[in-house]
């Protein structure tokens, strides 16, 4: 039987990116056995729903490149792939329970359950459960007549379809990544399968689902393990073989906890996919990064695209204990696919950045220079054109540490010097070897270190006291730009060069 696994989101605000770990562990594990990748849309939860959130998650799942084989735009043979367009089916299958004496009805009052739970807690239960033991003294079909059950049936009064959880029972169930789980029965709710409003609970609907999507793996976070029982009842008195089960652990942040929305607000790490979208994050290094967040290959390499992770990929070495989001690790990550860019298509990419930020593009020849001379440097596509705007743009200020510490009353001479052995070179011989020559010729002539014409030059071409080398940089720059520059910053600094002290 072709392995299918689905990835089953409830679309309840922009996609996380745990979830888009789950799908990708999913498409990973799919694509490996050349089985089928299916996206579902657990939409049940009216409550729940935020508009555009299906929206996000395809969007998302796209950019990743996680195509789905089935899903709801895409269509496929065991559609609708959107729960709110199955209610039929589950309710169809609720009532199937109760026909048999799985599942019974129960007409409890919100007001009934809360008194019940209260009953309980003062009596000493901490954890008070509609269980084999109070569901007896509660009103459900079990405990009314017979003919009182059918009138207020009839009368359409309300009532949910609760599981009867057998009493004093070990459930158990074989994790894929786990190994033998095991629960009392004891520590189960009599889960409500049917709601009422009509439609099933997450539990409900994605067994039902799973069998009729006949999927042969369900591969998921670890926070469902405990609804897992559930499921394992539900299939037995459906008559249903289970799929195989695999849980996936829980994503740390790094200072231990569970990386939750506010514990990862608070380390500065983004949640949302889009978050990383926007920020510009490549998608070949997230994919890349999460593939690692629980799992490696056994061996030393750690750059892997898609397929390769697809090759690659098995259950077995995915880890038990929970995994640390190390975001210094994504940023590496990032850095690595930009430097295996070709660098055709970071020029393409700067291009887009600079028209976004409605700055002046250069030639493509000058655009390739930049790209040969960054592409080592960045982490970000954004940062050719915000760590290193002079690149695009005039320095218009100057970091006045780098003025306070290497604009000396002689550097104004020296830099004029070296203008006038700059401007000699043509433009066709301006390169990083003549510039340089240039430069410590000049620095031996006037019995001076290079440091002290280099550190200003760079100040006056850049704004900046760090960057490239600064000869390759001058090269990329090219005669005019260095020529204009250097002009300019001696206009500038000597009036500005006494830097105002800074406020206590
Ligand atoms: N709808 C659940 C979620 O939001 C699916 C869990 C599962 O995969 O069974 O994650």
């Amino acid at each position: 039987m072709s392995v299918r696994v689905r990835f089953a989101p409830s679309p309840t605000g922009l996609l996380h990116i745990g979830g888009l770990r789950t799908a990708l562990y999913n498409y990973l594990f799919a694509r490996h056995h050349g089985g089928q990748f299916i996206l579902r849309i657990e939409d049940t939860d009216q409550s729940r729903y935020v508009e555009g959130a299906e929206e996000d998650i395809i969007r998302s799942l796209r950019w990743a490149g996680l195509l789905y084989d089935e899903g709801p735009d895409v269509g496929g043979p065991y559609g609708p792939y959107r729960q709110s367009e199955r209610s039929e089916l589950y309710r169809r299958h609720a009532h199937e329970l109760v026909q048999k004496g799985y599942a019974y009805y129960a007409f409890d009052t919100p007001e009934e359950l809360e008194a019940m739970r209260e009953r309980l807690q003062r009596a000493g239960n901490p954890s008070p459960k509609y269980n084999a033991i109070t569901r007896l003294s509660m009103k459900n079909s079990l405990t009314l007549p017979e003919e009182e059950v059918r009138r207020r049936l009839e009368a359409g009064e309300a009532y949910v379809i609760r599981l009867k959880v057998p009493r004093g029972e070990v459930i158990r169930f074989y994790d894929e990544i786990r190994g033998w789980v095991a629960f009392e029965s004891e520590e189960l709710d009599d889960q409500v399968l049917l709601k009422s409003d009509g439609l099933p609970t997450y539990h409900l609907a994605n067994v039902v689902d799973d069998h009729y999507m006949q999927i042969t793996h369900v591969i998921r976070g670890e926070e469902w393990l405990s609804s897992t029982p559930k499921h394992i009842l539900l299939y037995r008195y459906f008559g249903w073989e289970p799929p195989k089960m695999a849980h996936l652990p829980l994503i740390l942040n790094p200072q231990g906890g569970k990386l939750s929305k506010r514990s990862a607000a608070e380390l500065g790490i983004p949640v949302n996919v889009r978050d990383y979208i926007e920020a510009g994050f490549l998608p070949e290094a997230v994919v890349n990064f999460l593939a690692f967040l629980g799992w490696n290959p056994g061996d030393e390499r750690e750059i892997m695209t898609l397929p390769e992770l697809a090759e690659a990929f098995s259950l077995d070495r995915v880890v038990k204990s929970g995994a640390v989001f190390n975001f210094d690790k994504l940023k590496w990550y990032n850095q690595q696919y930009i430097r295996r860019k070709p660098d055709a298509e970071l020029v393409e990419a700067v291009r887009r950045e600079l028209i976004a930020r409605q700055m002046p593009v250069p030639d493509e020849a000058y655009l390739f220079g930049v790209v040969r001379l960054m592409k080592e440097r960045v982490e970000f596509i954004h940062e050719f054109v915000t760590f290193s705007r002079y690149f695009f743009e005039d320095p218009t200020e100057y970091a006045p540490e780098g003025i306070e510490k290497h604009w000396k009353e002689d550097t104004p001479a020296l830099l004029e010097a070296y203008r006038k052995r700059l401007e000699a070179i043509a433009e066709t011989e301006f390169t990083a070897e003549r510039v340089e020559a240039e430069l410590r010729a000049l620095a031996a002539e006037r019995g001076v270190s290079a440091a002290r014409l280099i550190h200003p030059t760079r100040l006056a071409l850049t704004g900046m006291t760090f960057g490239p080398g600064l000869f390759e940089l001058m090269a990329v720059l090219g005669r005019e730009r260095c020529l204009r520059r250097l002009h300019r910053a001696l206009e500038l600094i000597p009036a500005s060069w006494q830097v105002p002290p800074t406020p206590e």
